[in-house]
């Protein structure tokens, strides 16, 4: 732990990070490796205490919402090990091509019915080149962002050419989401086909668009802790808007299915450590926290969440929104949604 924090204790060092946070400092690596380490329940409480404290200085009682739509699902090339619809792995996950305009305007109409700020299209496949499928791509997210009922997201994978991110922004989308999903090091532990280095080129042309950045990763898949340290550090160096953290849910069929699920306390303690390393952005609980923290959900906002993935995922469902509003509200806590979509509904 760094000899210049003055209180030497655990809720004293807390309090002391904190406070350094709340007035816009920042922690260092070292600082933050020590929160990583934490055990027992009292310091995690401590920890999420003082995340919690972070999210509402900056954030308020506002809390995003997402939700997405699978554009284009299963028969992917890639192999990550998570992935249900990745080709490699026999998981009976659905198959289809590109989304027709009707299913896309229908999610836009529900997410605008339940204050839901964004709807991403999400497409199972390696990346999206200039062609015929850009093109469509391009008329689907015209036509989500003229709707006017939601703000119009995307997650399309890996992009090589600055033009096929400058069409994108041109047709209406706001935000792109592009996983590290972990760090440099863990990466080819979970995907060989592509690389760290291809998701980092993709995120540079993205930027230079002037697109919003979504961009998280996934905790649970065998990964140390200083590889979820190493991976809030990158977030942070890229500039990500948003964090999704992805908790894994294993799947049947894939090469993770037999994985032991993280502790719901580390997950928790995770999700503090990134709102002290990432105070100002949207941290996002995405995939896999009904599964994985079951009755503890709500206490993800006191963690220092401040964004929650609703609806179904990709492959797995998750609980009725109706039931997330529920939490939101016996939390005090409002979708953020008012102050993007109510004057044009
Ligand atoms: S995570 Fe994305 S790129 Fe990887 S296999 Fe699944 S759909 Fe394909």
């Amino acid at each position: 732990m760094n000899e210049s924090l003055v209180d030497a204790t655990i809720p004293g060092m807390i309090l002391e990070l904190t406070d350094r946070v709340l007035e816009g400092g920042e922690i260092t690596r070292e600082e933050a490796s020590g929160l990583f380490e934490l055990e027992g329940s009292s310091d995690i409480f401590n920890l999420m205490a003082g995340a919690n404290r972070i999210r509402e200085h900056f954030k308020g009682k506002k809390i995003h919402l997402c939700s997405i739509v699978n554009a284009k699902a299963g028969a992917c090339s890639e192999n990550c090990s998570f992935c249900a619809q990745s080709s490699f792995h026999q998981t009976g996950s659905p198959k289809y091509g590109f989304v027709d305009p009707e299913p896309v305007l229908e999610a836009a109409e529900e997410a605008n019915r339940n204050g839901v700020t964004a709807v991403g299209l999400v497409a199972a496949w390696r990346g999206l080149n200039e062609g015929p499928m850009l093109d469509e791509v391009c008329d689907r997210i015209r036509e989500l962002s003229q709707s006017g009922k939601t703000r119009a997201d995307a997650s399309l994978g890996i992009i090589k050419s600055q033009k096929v991110a400058d069409r994108l922004k041109e047709a209406g989308l706001e935000c792109y989401g592009h996983n590290l999903e972990s760090s440099r090091r863990f990466f080819p532990q979970h995907c060989t086909t592509h690389t760290y280095e291809d998701r980092l080129e993709t995120i540079g042309y993205l930027r230079k668009a002037g697109l919003k950045i979504c961009s998280g990763g996934i905790i649970g898949m065998g990964e140390t802790r200083e590889d979820r340290l190493d991976l809030a550090f990158s977030l942070r160096e890229i500039g990500a808007n948003v964090t999704p953290i992805n908790i894994l849910n294993p799947i049947k069929g894939t090469p993770f299915e037999n994985l032991e699920p993280l502790a719901p306390m580390e997950i928790l303690k995770t999700i503090a450590c990134f709102r002290f390393i990432l105070p100002r952005q949207e941290i996002m609980i995405a995939g896999g926290r009904t599964v994985n923290l079951r009755d503890l959900q709500s206490m993800v906002f006191m963690a220092g969440a401040s964004a929650l993935m609703v609806g179904n995922y990709l492959t797995t469902l998750n609980q009725p929104v109706e039931k997330d509003l529920q939490m939101l509200k016996d939390l005090g806590l409002s979708a953020d949604w008012d102050d993007n979509f109510a004057s044009q509904s």
